[in-house]
């Protein structure tokens, strides 16, 4: 069989530990077979982090950025105890935050859904997307103590000297006072990146706030996404037959429970922090939940939502036989080449990912599966194998549905 041939390069970032490994059995049982891989190849294992001192990760970034699709392992991100086992120079930040800032991206989860495994919601029939907002709030906020009575104010001092001031609270005994902000800036690159993503799958769009209560702050988010929409998108939305849906939080949280599923569902970034746990526990597994960074002018990185699997690793790394989901890789894979083959019209790459996806699915369906899902698999008679074995078997599947 001629393998299929590429145009542009897809930016490759390697990383670490369990899912280094699952990476190259990916490539050399899974790709490369069928694929004349064009690929600008980044080592962000931690090693070569340290070594590079983290220049690796910024020109990944920029390389994600110029060519518009990235795939990329799961990374190690640093802290001490990594610190003495790596004999590391410096504490490295971690590669996912260097890359969406660089890339100004927001991360949308899916899981990968099944038909042997039920999520928790019984009426969940299609996998539910969430989209956090990951900048500012809570997660830049300051806080202060006041350890007496007295006032809080907020205060505004702008460049052009004019002045704003608001009382928070007249304390007449101890208490704590929180401070945080946004930009609109930020908010419109989520909202982009959202629409975009809508477009790009075909699905509904939902964004929640809570701008009953605040005013303000969350009215605005709720004012951004509503002009970009009617200036920038409405019109394609309507032509897919797509919605943007409004609502507030609470409202969202229990439309969402008895959905059916199949839309994307937009978060600030506390509701996202929190809502996306939900989701991946309500829908079964960490190992099957996919994750893409797009950036507000359209751009994709490609990944897992897991980790590198240390426990796992440090069983290998002892010779023992392991068990680890390569599902999640394989469909960053998957995810990666088939949207490299949309932008080049490459339609064979289309297909291939398209293939891919379905010959994992065949496998799963006949009971072939790792440790992790055995357990939550209803309706058939599974078997889990190691990890090589279930390459394998979609190797297998895969050579039959391109045949
Ligand atoms: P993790 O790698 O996601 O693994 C946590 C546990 O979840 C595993 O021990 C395993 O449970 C289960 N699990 C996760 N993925 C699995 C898979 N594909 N197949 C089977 N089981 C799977 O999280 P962690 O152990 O907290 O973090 C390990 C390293 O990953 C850390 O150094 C962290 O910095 C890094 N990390 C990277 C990313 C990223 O690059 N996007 C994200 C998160 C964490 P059992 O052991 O019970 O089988
Ligand atoms: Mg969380």
């Amino acid at each position: 069989m001629e393998k299929i041939k590429m145009t542009t390069p897809l930016v490759e970032m390697d990383g670490d530990e369990m899912t280094r490994i699952l990476w190259k059995m990916i490539k050399d049982e899974l790709i490369l077979p069928f694929v004349d891989l064009k690929s600008e190849y980044y080592d962000l294992g931690l090693p070569n982090r340290d070594k590079t001192e983290d220049q690796v990760t910024i020109d990944s970034a920029e390389a994600a950025k110029k060519y518009g699709v990235a795939v990329k392992c799961a990374t190690i991100t640093p802290n001490a105890k990594r610190m003495d086992e790596y004999h590391l120079h410096k504490m490295w930040k971690s590669p996912n935050g260097t890359i969406r800032s660089i890339m100004d991206g927001t991360v949308f989860r899916a899981p990968i859904t099944i038909p042997s495994i039920h999520p928790v919601v019984k009426n969940w029939e299609k996998p539910i997307t969430i989209a956090r907002h990951a900048y500012g709030d809570v997660y830049k906020s300051v806080e202060l103590r006041a350890d007496e009575p007295g006032t809080a104010k907020l205060v505004f001092e702008g460049k052009s000297g004019k002045r704003q001031e608001i009382e928070i609270h007249n304390f007449d005994g101890a208490g704590i006072i929180q401070g945080m902000h946004n930009t609109d800036k930020s908010i419109k690159s989520f909202a982009h990146s959202c629409f975009k993503f809508a477009i790009d799958t075909k699905q509904d769009l939902w964004f929640a706030t809570k701008d009953t209560i605040s005013k303000t702050y969350d009215a605005q988010f709720r004012q951004i996404f509503e002009d970009i929409f009617e200036q920038e998108y409405k019109a394609t939305f309507e032509k897919l037959g797509i919605e943007y849906f409004y609502t507030l939080i609470d409202d969202a949280v229990a439309r969402v429970i008895r959905s059916k599923g199949g839309f994307i569902w937009a978060c600030k970034n506390y509701d996202g922090d929190v809502m996306s746990d939900m989701l991946s526990t309500a829908f079964g597994s960490l190992a099957m939940m996919t994750s893409v960074l797009v950036s507000p002018d359209g751009k994709y990185e490609y990944e897992a939502a897991h980790g590198t699997v240390t426990r796992h690793y440090y069983r290998y790394l002892k010779g023992e036989d392991t068990s680890t989901n390569p599902m999640a890789t394989i469909f960053a894979w998957s995810g990666a080449l088939r949207k490299r083959g949309e932008l080049d019209g490459i339609s064979a790459l289309v297909n291939f990912g398209n293939e891919l996806e379905a010959a994992c699915f065949d496998t799963l369906n006949e009971g072939v599966a790792t440790k992790d899902l055995v357990n939550l698999m209803e309706g058939v008679e599974a078997k889990a194998v190691n990890s090589a074995d279930f390459i394998a078997a979609i190797r297998a599947h895969l050579e039959k549905r391109l045949a």
